[in-house]
């Protein structure tokens, strides 16, 4: 893929069509849409979408980080939504949008991207819908052949809400150069997690030290964006080698 910035024509809006609708989590689904007008983007850039709301003049829109690689298709994104109880948008994504429904989606947007060019090793900090970045980033090297060593941190509440279970696991078992740590925030018993506890520095401290990381993203609810990035810093980090993504 080409990693030259040309100036492209502002995105539009266009009319992309639910090819598949994948149940992730209890409360997370992820949206296969196919664009009319396929744009090229990057691993970890996001896209809005706009959907009518009652009682509202204008559509409503929301953005959302795409989970798939780009390559070798970008004609189909994926996008990966958590539903917020009491939401305008996301409850409408996940429980009302079926196969064969239309999205109006407008995109690539955002600098939080990795490719094979910005090397490693990558530390990768999430919350809950904050992998779906990541993921992008994950398949796009899977795809691409390289190996770039990558460690996710990733924190969600108990096993059943970690969103891409299966295809992390398979894919820590048969890469050499993905490693996942989790830490579940509501599962205090379970032996599964590496963690058992919310984000803190003595966690990012202890995984800063046994991956060395040249890069770092973080991405989730801001108040643990700014919690790890601070802790990177206080590591010795330098701010130009981390990337953080708030979903506020
Ligand atoms: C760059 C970026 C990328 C993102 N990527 C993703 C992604 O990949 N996946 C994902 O799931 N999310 C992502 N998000 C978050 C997403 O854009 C939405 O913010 C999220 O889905 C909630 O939207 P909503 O319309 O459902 O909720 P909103 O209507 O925005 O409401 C959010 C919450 O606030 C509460 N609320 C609203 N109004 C009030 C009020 N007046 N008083 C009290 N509470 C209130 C609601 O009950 C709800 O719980 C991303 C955000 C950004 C900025």
């Amino acid at each position: 893929m080409s990693e030259t910035r040309t100036r492209r024509p502002a995105p539009v809006w266009q009319s992309g069509e639910v090819v598949d609708v994948i149940e992730e989590t209890p409360e997370t689904k992820s949206l296969r849409i196919r664009l009319p007008q396929p744009v090229e983007f990057l691993p970890g850039q996001y896209f809005n979408i706009r959907i009518p709301v009652e009682g509202r003049p204008r559509p409503i829109q929301r953005a959302y980080s795409i989970g798939s690689s780009p390559f070798p298709n970008f004609e189909v994104i994926e996008v990966g939504v958590k539903e917020m109880l009491g939401g305008l948008v996301s409850p409408v994504l996940v429980r009302k949008t079926p196969v064969g429904g239309s999205l109006e989606v407008r995109g690539p947007y955002g600098t939080f991207t990795w490719t094979e060019g910005d090397g490693g090793p990558v530390l990768m900090v999430a919350a809950g819908s904050g992998v779906v970045p990541f993921m992008g980033m994950i398949r796009y090297q899977r795809e691409r052949g390289t190996a770039v060593p990558m460690h996710l941190l990733f924190s969600s509440k108990a096993e059943e809400f970690v969103i891409y279970r299966s295809e992390l696991e398979a894919m820590v078992a048969s890469t050499s150069w993905l490693e996942v740590s989790h830490t579940f925030t509501r599962d205090p018993t379970s032996a599964t997690p590496r963690f058992n506890r919310r984000i803190d520095k003595e966690m990012v401290s202890e995984i800063f030290a046994e991956v060395g990381p040249k890069l770092a993203y973080v991405c989730g609810p801001p108040e643990m964006v700014d919690d790890v990035e601070r802790a990177l810093l206080e590591g010795g980090m330098d701010s130009a080698s981390i990337k953080t993504e708030k979903y506020d």
